[in-house]
């Protein structure tokens, strides 16, 4: 059984050019983020009764998941989890200012749109290694920047994420090599903002 299935990118793998480039695209989706997939079910066909679990569920109490699979759906659903996302809020055509409510709480968090930038630049620049910057919806409702490691997702902390980028080498290697500050900058160029603020909208409901 193969309940996880790759998600439909709503672009073309070209798209997001020049800022990411198309032979990246295809193999992120569709070798990387696929790769996720078929891992995550190959480990859940050893437990059955989770193959019906949301996946949010799975990852938000990962303590429950027996632990001859735990670090397989760990990152591997993380990894399911994170491409999802990341595909979703980014489009062709995109970029400039944040609008609406986002704005707002960006705002109200980090007092202007260039020190949340700064921040969450940063935050991308200091994950040493494999990981994602994210700004994500506390417990309290607030806005954080943060980093997680690996394919480790915010449900997992209990934050609900708005924004995200994929600081993997395997994103952005072919392009930039080494220029992971490049990367990150062309980053904001293809971020989809109303996307991020259905994001915002649905967390805090
Ligand atoms: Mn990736």
């Amino acid at each position: 059984m193969s309940p996880h299935v790759l998600p439909k990118l709503l672009y073309g793998y070209d798209a997001l050019e020049p800022h990411i480039d198309a032979r990246t695209m295809e193999v992120h989706y569709g070798k990387h983020h696929q790769g996720y997939v078929t891992n995550l079910n190959n480990a859940l066909d050893q437990v059955p009764r989770l193959q019906t679990a949301p996946l949010e569920v799975l990852l938000a109490d990962l303590a429950s998941v027996p632990e001859k699979v735990r670090t397989a759906v760990r990152n591997n659903g993380g990894g399911h989890y994170n491409h999802s996302f990341f595909w979703r809020i980014m489009g062709p055509g995109k970029g400039g200012r944040p609008q609406g409510p986002v704005a707002e709480a960006i705002t109200d968090e980090f007092q202007t749109y260039e020190n949340f930038q700064e921040k969450f630049a940063g935050t991308a620049m200091a994950r040493f290694g494999s990981g994602w910057a994210w700004l994500s919806l506390t417990r309290e409702g607030r806005l954080a920047v943060h980093s997680t490691a690996n394919q480790d997702s915010p449900v997992m902390e209990g934050l609900k994420p708005i924004l995200g980028l994929d600081v993997w080498e395997h994103a952005y290697y072919l392009k930039y090599q080494n220029r992971r500050a490049d990367y990150v900058q062309a980053f904001w160029n293809v971020v989809d903002w109303e996307a991020v603020n259905e994001n915002l909208v649905t967390a805090r409901r």
